[in-house]
């Protein structure tokens, strides 16, 4: 292993042929990098913070409400401009990339689930990423991801070809979605649908591999295989990453080489999963895994604790159980108590990039 020294990836926010690198070695090697999202500083740093002390590569990626709560609550997001989400993406990719190379790692800046609606929010982020390559000679983003799982298949291919189309000069990543999104027994009553379109088929990942590669080679493809956003009670989802093995062997066919895994994954609604499912996904070409859900939670738990444990010291800014004048300041300073916070979500992000093989690779 030897992201560094093997591959010599640079630190900090990495860009089109590093990240094709980073993926293809992943791909190789049999390892995935946690995507994790981030809303603040305060979460990035965390993440940051997990992935450095592992030694091993991380992916940050703001969805279009996180980028939003990044600029502020309190900003204009109308339908048509996406004003804060485009401006809080912009902030936030700044951001990382001046923090990122304090922490030594290869660093993939990524937007997460642009759904048909939320398109101008990509247009944004694209305009500012052109603005910037002509300055930099590299995007602002690493990446993007287009949702159009839920439009017809035909559709979601051409749109995502056009924005492939506008992405690949600057050897930006794009990510795709296919195939529903939901569970067989996730309280949503799929009788009616069958297998085939209940999961992706390994029809339509040629298909969009036919489309694209023509135009890019920086792409993956999000393929339903049971997934669903969120967590469920054990026992609800099943999960059929095999699937994925599949399609990467009727690819490998039709494209005649000796690439037995041609296609890069992604695995989606991946919180709550077991570590046996992820290292199935894993073997079968997933590179990059989304793990939001479970992050939120462990962000709460720090606080949680640290707010129930101290309870008394909270109540007012002078007097706790120590005596009526006694001062509470260092008990209430964000730099406290936020902290907790970052420390336990930092402790799920390092969980995961060892469950995903990603922990000790640079
Ligand atoms: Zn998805």
């Amino acid at each position: 292993m030897g992201l560094l020294k093997e591959l010599n990836l640079p630190t900090g926010v990495i860009y089109g042929d590093d990240v094709l690198k980073l993926f293809t070695y992943a791909r190789e090697k049999g390892f995935a990098i946690p995507a994790v999202n981030v809303t603040s500083s305060s979460t990035v740093v965390a993440a940051l913070e997990a992935a450095r002390d592992a030694k091993a590569p991380i992916i940050l990626q703001t969805s279009q409400g996180g980028a939003a709560y990044f600029a502020g609550k309190g900003v204009k997001n109308s339908a048509e401009k996406q004003e804060a989400s485009v401006g809080g993406a912009i902030a936030a990719a700044h951001y990382i990339r001046s923090v990122a190379p304090l922490y030594g790692i290869p660093v993939v800046l990524h937007t997460d689930h642009c759904a048909k609606k939320l398109l101008p929010w990509l247009d944004g982020m694209l305009d500012e990423d052109e603005k910037f390559f002509k300055q930099n000679g590299i995007p602002l983003f690493s990446s993007h991801m287009i949702d159009l799982s839920e439009e017809p298949v035909d559709e979601n291919i051409s749109t995502c070809v056009a924005y492939l189309k506008r992405a690949a000069p600057m050897k930006q990543w794009l990510e795709m979605e296919i195939g529903i999104t939901g569970g067989e027994e996730d309280g949503v009553d799929n009788t009616g649908v069958d297998n085939a379109s209940l999961y992706t088929q390994p029809e339509d990942i040629w298909q969009i591999e036919q489309a694209f590669r023509p135009i890019s080679k920086y792409f993956s493809i999000a393929a339903g295989f049971g997934n669903v956003h969120g967590v469920y009670a054990p026992g609800n989802v099943r999960l059929h990453p095999e699937l994925l093995g599949k399609h990467q062997a009727f690819v490998s066919e039709k494209l005649g080489g000796d690439d037995k895994k041609p296609v890069f994954f992604v695995f989606h609604g991946g919180s709550g999963s077991s570590k046996q499912e992820y290292l199935d996904a894993i073997s079968h070409g997933v590179i990059k895994v989304n793990v939001d859900t479970d992050m939120q939670w462990a962000y709460l738990t720090g606080i949680r604790d640290y707010v129930t444990k101290n309870i008394d010291y909270l109540k007012t800014q002078v007097g706790n159980p120590e005596g009526p004048s006694k001062p509470n300041k260092k008990k209430y300073d964000p730099r406290v108590w936020v902290r907790e916070g970052e420390k336990t979500m930092s402790t799920r992000v390092a969980e995961c990039l060892r469950d995903f093989n990603a922990a000790g690779t640079l």
